[in-house]
Parts: structure tokens; C-alpha cells; sequence
């Protein structure tokens, strides 16, 4: 098997694709690009222009107005990538809970994900990518030469946002970030446009008890299997 150059990763929110999506990418040197980023910076955008997110058509207005950009970190403290919003640097704003809470009914609606699906598959036509999302098997890059599921039973996953959290000097409730993951989930998958799901051709990985280099090795095992090593 050749090795892919368009690698697609989906999952539920704390599976594992961003840390496998990087490393993955860094080994391969291939652009490891996370769409999520950009469903969160719309998000921002809403709540600091104070759009309500229920307001359909001025949500998709705003997503089809705003200008992101996803560079290479342009300050070493831990981070990715730098997202630019409209040229300002709103890397961690993404990751603020009130983002979190909101990401779901943004990311659901139709006309949002036509504007930002149209920018990932600009970025995915370029081969040698590491795409992670909800629907980049399934929708964005259908035709993609990888397509891995990874997944985790809600509990572990919302363990592992836990402790970013606490990583990062905030102080969480578990409980709370539980029931917002079980919100979650409900919302990526139940909606009409793109849900969460796995691609019919995707290999689907439970990394509940795996570590993140076994999981890093079992997806290498497929692009090379051992035998052929
Ligand atoms: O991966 P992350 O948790 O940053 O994604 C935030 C949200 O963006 C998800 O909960 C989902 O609602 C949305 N999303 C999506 N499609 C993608 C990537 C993310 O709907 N390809």
C-alpha cells in the first residue's frame, strides 16, 4: 500500500484526534489541519458581536463574513496552531467553556457548514493533510486514501477534558463537563446536516484503554502493516 496522502480523522470531542492528528501529521510532515477550530471561531465571533445563536440566518451570515486563518503557533506556550480571526489572535478564546457550550446548535446549521465546508476541501486538495473533525470522512473529503474513527466511552473522554482543564489553572466540575460532552455528542450526532458518525469504509478505533502511542501505532500498522515493514 502506498502511503496515503489524504488522511481523514474523525470522533467524538475528546477521543484523541487533535494529540493523534498532530503527532501523526508531524511524523508523516504532512499540514495537520483541525476543523473544529473553525466552528469554535464562528461561535466567538457570535458571542463577541453579540449574535444569539438561535438566530439562524444572522449566524450563517457572520460565518460567511468572517475571514480565519489557521498558521503555523506564533507563541510558544503550548498551543497547535494560531487562529486569526478577522487577523486577530483568538487561539484561546476557542477554548473558553461559553464556546464550549455553544459550538453545537453553530456547528448544526446548514448554511454554516457549506461556507466552512467549502474552505476544507480547498485545504484538502492539497494532499499530504491530516484533516480531524466530525465529518471529514463522511462529507468533507469522502474520497480520502485513510479514514479513521476514533472513539472512547463518554466517561474516559470526559476524564481526559477534565484534566486539560485543570491543565490549564481552570477548575472544572467533572459533573459538569460530563453532562456537557453527553450534550454534545447528542446534538453532532442527532443533527441533519453532517452528523457525527463513523464513514462506511472508516476503521473505527476505541481508544478507551489505549495509550496515545498505541494508538499512534496502530494507525502507522495500517498504512504499513508489520510484515511489510
Ligand atoms: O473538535 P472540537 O471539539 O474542537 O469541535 C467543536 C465542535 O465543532 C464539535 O462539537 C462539532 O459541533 C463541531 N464540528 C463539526 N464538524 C467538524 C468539526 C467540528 O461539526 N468537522
Amino acid at each position: 500500500m502506498s502511503k496515503p496522502s489524504r488522511i481523514a480523522i474523525d470522533g467524538p470531542a475528546a477521543s484523541g484526534k487533535s494529540t493523534i492528528g498532530q503527532r501523526l501529521a508531524d511524523r508523516l510532515g504532512y499540514l495537520y489541519f483541525d476543523t473544529g477550530v473553525m466552528y469554535r471561531a464562528v461561535t466567538w465571533a457570535c458571542l463577541e458581536r453579540a449574535v444569539p445563536i438561535d438566530d439562524e440566518e444572522a449566524v450563517t451570515r457572520l460565518a460567511n463574513e468572517v475571514h480565519i486563518d489557521v498558521v503555523r503557533p506564533t507563541v510558544d506556550d503550548g498551543r497547535q496552531y494560531t487562529v486569526l480571526l478577522d487577523g486577530r489572535d483568538v487561539t484561546w478564546d476557542l477554548r473558553r467553556p461559553e464556546v464550549d457550550a455553544n459550538v453545537s446548535p453553530v456547528s448544526a446549521y446548514a448554511g454554516v457548514r457549506a461556507a466552512l465546508t467549502e474552505q476544507q476541501r480547498r485545504i484538502g486538495a492539497g494532499g499530504r493533510v491530516v484533516m480531524v473533525g466530525r465529518d471529514i470522512g463522511t462529507v468533507v473529503m469522502p474520497d480520502a486514501d485513510l479514514k479513521i474513527y476514533l472513539d472512547a466511552v463518554v466517561d474516559e473522554r470526559a476524564r481526559r477534558r477534565y484534566c486539560e482543564m485543570m491543565a490549564r489553572g481552570e477548575q472544572p466540575s467533572y459533573e459538569t463537563v460530563l453532562q456537557m460532552m453527553r450534550r454534545r455528542d447528542m446534538i453532532d450526532s442527532m443533527r441533519a446536516a453532517a452528523p457525527l458518525r463513523p464513514a462506511p469504509d472508516a476503521i473505527i478505533l476505541d481508544t478507551t484503554c489505549m495509550s496515545i502511542s498505541q494508538v499512534l501505532r496502530a494507525i502507522e500498522n495500517l498504512m504499513c502493516p508489520v510484515e511489510e515493514k
